[in-house]
């Protein structure tokens, strides 16, 4: 039996590959992907898994900072993978500078060790790079040992977190959340082969929401093989076979603009009628 929706979900960034500022591209956006999503564990608090460190997260710590989110002392920053246009943001979170502020990295990629983790931030924000070192931001930051969880976990004792390894340049991970009957999933930079992956199908089976890389028109596809990214039909393919109920296309193309965009939606919508192109600021309760 469903109950209330129990998740939140908004959108910070859902453009692929690099941020766009134009002219053109305001109604979707041009910020880099990140996702906030939280869970409401009771009236004083509850868990907040922010997706990816796009240029998005930029302004989702203007909203922790000026209290438009509350209850924010703990953030689960979730990684997909660490290609640019996922972590360049991370400078710019202002509560990371914050030294009340805690922080947990997590991403399976590759069976991180802690070291390994940390190492990609610590270079990321080495002097050539950036003026703030990682260690001098002031968050505290808590690295997981991966190692430890090979395919899921549970946070508190009913959300069940789970992800798998999909095809991407260098690796990728989906997550799927779940907690009282209602499913999130967020399947992005991700690749299919000559047909969509069944075991990416079933990782999506039954999800309340699908949040789906769709960086490509079909044609597009076909002079972007091995680039790592999947076309608007691969996503209403899959939404389809694992009998989604609502599917949301990101990780836009820096090339398609707004007015692109929308013909896109009514377009698929035609054929999934609960799909949508992701907005950069959109929300939604699951
Ligand atoms: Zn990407
Ligand atoms: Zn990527």
């Amino acid at each position: 039996m469903k109950s209330q929706p129990v998740w939140q979900v908004k959108f910070y960034g859902v453009r692929g590959s690099t941020p766009v500022c134009e002219k053109g591209f305001q109604l979707f956006g041009g910020n880099t992907t990140c996702i906030y999503t939280d869970y409401l564990l009771n009236d004083r608090s509850k868990m907040i898994v922010v997706f990816d460190a796009g240029t998005g997260i930029r302004a989702l710590g203007k909203d922790i900072i000026n209290r438009k989110i509350p209850n924010t002392e703990n953030i689960f920053l979730v990684f997909t993978h660490f290609h640019w246009d996922h972590i360049q943001g991370l400078p710019f979170f202002d509560p990371a500078y914050n030294p009340k502020q805690k922080i947990s990295v997590f991403s399976p990629l590759k069976s991180m060790k802690v070291s390994r983790l940390k190492n990609i931030f610590e270079v990321q924000m080495q002097k050539e790079y950036f003026p703030v070192q990682l260690d001098k931001m002031g968050a505290e930051f808590q690295f997981f040992n991966t190692e430890e969880y090979k395919t899921h976990f549970k946070i508190e004792e009913h959300i069940q977190f789970t992800y798998r390894p999909h095809n991407h340049p260098g690796g990728a991970f989906s997550y799927r959340m779940e907690a009282n009957g209602r499913s999130v999933v967020i399947c992005t930079d991700l690749e299919h082969g000559e047909s969509v992956d069944e075991k990416v199908v079933e990782f999506c089976r039954d999800a309340d929401l699908l949040i789906h890389d769709a960086q490509y028109t079909d044609e597009e596809l076909k002079s972007h093989r091995g680039w790592g990214h999947s076309s608007f039909s691969q996503a209403v393919e899959v939404a389809k076979l694992a009998h989604v109920k609502h599917l949301i296309f990101t990780h836009h193309d820096p090339d398609h603009d707004d007015e692109f965009l929308q013909e896109i939606e009514s377009q698929y919508q035609r054929s999934f009628p609960n799909c949508a192109v992701a907005k950069e600021g959109m929300e939604m309760m699951v």
